[in-house]
């Protein structure tokens, strides 16, 4: 049985087109993250779910009963499309108690809802809260009453706008986790929004990576991490070092090495991509002769990171090839924890090579998965 499908769905604001031919398939029990920068058309994609916005193109369906289509009139209302609403405002009723907060939108007569929220809260040790208004809650507590609200009716499809982006970091952390192990007895299809690459790699079983209203890719976690299909998406996971250059012999030329460019055409343009996460950096000694050599420029100790920032210190064999004033470059690196490294060290410095890409350049949005680089030479 389907969970949630979008057909050929396209969404206009006026001359905005906010979502682009989008077709995705979620099953039941699923927690898909769609992943982007605002703007992207997330909400709107979600909003169309939920019946909050009029669909002008393509389709929806929900359990394999189509809910919204360009020529369905009327679409299915909001409240009969089992849907579960969670919005980073909580958006809880001021005026009801979390009881009647949580009893609210259940079937059945009141007293039964009652008893139906009061063993909810019960089960999750939460009962010291059912007789206080939103206002004598924490933010976090706020958060986790809307999603008992929104998950009490049993929906088929549970729908939340970045729930945490409110919330302290600390408090987002445990009530990341807290909503997580709530959802997993849930045979619902959770579809989050998130532009938090991290929340997404923690909470997703799928990643929906969007820009510009298009799917630039839907994979796993590990695959999007792994193998991200552009420059935009390699990016939304941590700072890079960026290099253009040409392939020639099937490599290409940058400040920190030549890569293989397998797949990519001769002569063609392309972007190359370090993480600085991926650098690693050793005593000169260790560097081979074609190793490259840096200079550290600054130090910024971030408490889980240490960012190094360097240039190059020699023109080795590898700088020579790349483009010119390579000793202008700056380059960084992300290293754990508090590295033992200071301003103006020299060191020998290697790109791991499953945290370099090639991407033919500007590579646009919705192109086919670009070759990862193989290795370094
Ligand atoms: P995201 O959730 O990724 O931040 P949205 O779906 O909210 O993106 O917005 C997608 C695009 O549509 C943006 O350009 C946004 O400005 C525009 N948009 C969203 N809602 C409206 C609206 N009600 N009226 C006009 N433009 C809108």
């Amino acid at each position: 049985m389907s969970g949630l499908t979008f057909e050929g769905v396209s969404h206009r604001y006026g001359s905005v087109l906010a979502v682009d031919s989008v077709d995705l398939e979620f099953r039941p029990g699923e927690t898909i993250c769609l992943l982007g920068p605002s703007g992207c058309g997330k909400s709107t994609l979600l909003r169309l779910a939920a019946g909050l916005e009029t669909i002008q193109d393509g389709s929806i369906a929900i359990g394999g009963r189509t809910v919204a289509a360009a020529g369905l009139h009327p679409q299915v209302p909001p409240e009969a499309r089992r849907v579960g609403l969670v919005f980073q405002d909580y958006a809880l009723f001021p005026h009801l108690t979390v009881t009647g907060n949580i009893r609210y939108g259940l079937p059945g007569g009141r007293a039964e809802g009652e008893e139906r929220a009061r063993r909810i809260l019960a089960d999750l040790g939460m009962s010291d809260l059912a007789g206080r208004y939103p206002h004598a809650l924490s933010g976090g507590q706020q958060q986790r009453v809307a999603l008992l609200r929104a998950l009490a009716p049993k929906p088929r499809v549970m729908l939340l706008d970045e729930p945490f982006s409110t919330l302290d970091e600390h408090l987002r952390h445990e009530v990341r986790m807290e909503t997580m192990s709530l959802l997993a007895g849930s045979d619902a299809v959770t579809v989050l929004v998130t532009h938090d690459a991290e929340e997404a790699m923690l909470l997703g079983d799928r990643i929906v990576v969007m820009r510009d209203g298009r799917i630039v890719q839907d994979a796993s976690p590990d695959e999007v991490y792994a193998h991200p299909s552009d420059l935009f998406t390699a990016r939304l996971f941590g700072p890079v070092n960026r290099y253009e250059g040409t392939v020639r012999a099937g490599s290409v030329s940058t400040p920190l090495g030549t890569v293989a460019a397998p797949g990519l055409a001769e002569s063609s343009r392309v972007e190359v991509a370090f993480r600085a996460d991926g650098i690693e950096l050793g005593d000169p000694s260790s560097a081979g002769e074609d190793g490259l050599r840096v200079q550290v420029r600054s130090v910024r100790r971030l408490g889980v990171w240490t960012l190094v920032l360097m240039t190059p210190l020699d023109r080795t064999r590898e700088a020579r090839g790349a483009a010119e004033g390579a000793e202008s470059v700056s380059i960084q690196a992300r290293m754990p924890g508090s590295a033992p490294i200071s301003s103006g060290d020299r060191l020998a410095l290697r790109a791991r090579p499953e945290h370099t890409f090639v991407f033919p350049a500007e590579s646009v949005a919705g192109a086919p998965a670009r070759e990862r680089v193989s290795r370094i030479r």
